[in-house]
C-alpha cells in the first residue's frame, strides 16, 4: 500500500484493537467509539488535515511550480512530512520521522502528484515481494496494477488529476534569472511544432522577456525564422481569447455543444444504443458462423459432404466472417470515438463555465483550459507587425474563428438588446 494513501487515511477510532490494526493495516475505518465488530473492512476515510496538504500540492502544480519550489513551500508554511504528521496523530508509519519536521523530499511530492488513490481510485499489486526470504519489494510495472475505480471518496477531482500528469510530463526549468514564465511548455512554434524557449535576461526588464522557437536557437536561424513573441504579449492576447470563449459558452451552452460536433444527449444515447445492437448482432452472427463451419466440417469428415460443396460453404462462411470481423472492429471505434468525443466536450464546457468573467490569466487557469498555443512568424505586410496566435483548448482543441466570431456577435447582440 503506498505510503501517502497512509497517510491521508487514516482510522477513527483509537481503541482498535492492535491485532485488526495490523490485519487490515490502513483500510479500516470506524467512527470513534463503535465496536470493532461494527468496522467496515475496505471503506476509506478521508483525513481531513492531510487531504488538505494533498490538496494544496496538486493546486501549487496546477500554479506552476514544480516539485522542488512545492517543497520550499511547504516547508516554508510549516506543512508537517507525512512521516511526522503520522507520529505526531500516533500512527505507524514505514519510514522514521526525518530530522526536519518541514523538510519536504520532492522525491515525496511527486509520489504524491502521481497516485490515482486521491481521485478515488484503489490500486492493486503495485508492488510484489519477490521472496518470502526478503522484506524487500520490488515496484510492479503499471500494466500489472489492478486499478478499481471510485472506491472511497476523492480528494482531488479528476480533471485536475490528469491535467496534472500531462504537466508533468512537460517538467521546466526556471531559467537563469529564477524567472519562470507560465507559458513554458505550452508556447509552440506553429511552423515547426517545437517548444518555444521562454528567454529572461537580468538586464531586461519583465516587459522584455520573450519566447523564441526552440528550433532556430538550437540550429542556424534559417531553420526556423525568428518566432519571437514577448510574454506579455502572449499573456495579454491568450486572456481575451480565453475570456471570449468563456463567454460564448457559458451564453450558447447547447448550441456551442452542438457545434463542436456533439449530439444533444438523448440523441447520443439513442446512436450509441443502436450502434451497440448492431454489434451484438455481428458478434452472434460471428460465433455462429464458427459452429456452422464446425458441422460442415464434420459432414466433410464423416462423409455425408462433398469436398467441393465443403469448400464452396466453407469459403463463404469465411468471407462473410472476415467481413463482419472488420465490421466489429469498426463499430468498436466508432462507438468509443462517441463516447470519447461527448466526454471531452462536457469536460470542456465544464472548464469553460468555471471561468466566465476572469480578469486575470493565471498559471492554475492557463493550464485547466489551454493545452497549447501556437505561434506564428511575425506578418509586416501591413506595415504594422502583427502576429496571430493559435490557440488549443484542452479537451477541444483548436476552436474555429468563424463559430467564436459568430456567438461572439451574439453575445454583444444580447447584451444591448
Ligand atoms: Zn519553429
Amino acid at each position: 500500500m503506498p505510503r501517502e494513501l497512509r497517510y491521508i487515511l487514516t482510522f477513527f477510532s483509537s481503541s482498535l484493537p492492535s491485532k485488526l490494526n495490523a490485519s487490515c493495516n490502513c483500510f479500516c475505518a470506524s467512527a470513534a467509539g463503535e465496536t470493532v465488530s461494527a468496522v467496515v473492512l475496505s471503506v476509506w476515510i478521508v483525513d481531513e488535515e492531510a487531504a488538505q496538504v494533498v490538496k494544496r500540492i496538486f493546486n501549487l502544480c496546477m500554479e506552476g511550480y514544480g516539485t522542488a519550489q512545492i517543497a520550499r513551500i511547504l516547508k516554508e508554511d510549516k506543512a508537517e512530512t507525512p512521516s511526522n504528521y503520522w507520529k505526531r496523530i500516533g500512527r505507524n508509519y514505514p519510514s522514521k520521522p526525518t530530522a526536519d519536521p518541514y523538510g519536504w523530499d520532492p522525491k515525496t511530492i511527486s509520489g504524491i502528484l502521481e497516485k490515482c488513490e486521491y481521485i478515488g481510485h484503489t490500486v492493486n499489486f503495485r508492488t510484489n515481494k519477490p521472496s518470502y526470504k526478503t522484506k524487500k519489494k520490488v515496484l510492479n510495472p503499471p500494466e500489472k496494477w489492478q486499478i478499481f475505480e471510485n472506491t472511497h471518496e476523492a480528494i482531488v477531482d479528476e480533471d485536475t488529476f490528469n491535467r496534472v500528469q500531462e504537466l508533468r510530463k512537460n517538467k521546466r526549468r526556471p531559467t537563469r534569472t529564477g524567472r519562470t514564465n507560465m507559458f513554458s511548455g505550452i508556447a509552440r512554434c506553429a511552423d515547426c511544432g517545437s517548444k518555444m524557449y521562454y528567454c529572461a535576461m537580468n538586464n531586461y526588464e519583465t516587459r522584455q522577456d520573450h519566447f523564441v522557437c526552440s528550433s532556430s536557437r538550437k540550429r542556424s536561424t534559417e531553420e526556423c525564422d525568428s518566432h519571437f513573441i514577448r510574454a506579455v504579449v502572449l499573456e495579454e492576447g491568450t486572456l481575451q481569447n480565453i475570456q471570449l470563449v468563456c463567454l460564448c459558452v457559458s451564453a450558447f451552452e447547447d448550441e456551442f455543444r452542438e457545434a463542436l460536433g456533439a449530439l444533444k444527449s438523448s440523441e447520443t444515447k439513442k446512436e450509441l444504443y443502436a450502434k451497440r445492437k448492431m454489434l451484438q448482432k455481428a458478434e452472434n452472427r460471428c460465433s455462429e458462423l464458427d459452429r456452422l463451419f464446425k458441422r460442415v466440417y464434420e459432414d466433410l469428415v464423416n462423409g455425408n459432404l462433398s469436398e467441393t460443396r465443403f469448400k464452396m460453404l466453407s469459403d463463404d462462411y469465411e468471407t462473410e466472417q472476415t467481413e463482419l470481423k472488420e465490421k466489429i472492429e469498426l463499430l468498436n471505434k466508432e462507438i468509443q470515438e462517441i463516447q470519447e468525443k461527448t466526454d471531452n466536450i462536457e469536460k470542456f464546457i465544464r472548464t469553460a463555465k468555471k471561468y466566465v468573467g476572469i480578469e486575470e490569466l493565471t498559471p492554475t487557469v492557463l493550464n485547466d483550459m489551454v493545452k497549447a498555443v501556437y505561434v506564428q512568424k511575425p506578418d509586416k505586410s501591413s506595415g504594422k507587425r502583427v502576429q496571430k496566435v493559435i490557440i488549443s483548448y484542452n479537451y477541444a482543441g483548436i476552436l474555429p474563428n468563424e463559430l467564436l466570431n459568430k456567438f461572439y456577435s451574439r453575445c454583444t447582440q444580447k447584451e444591448t438588446a
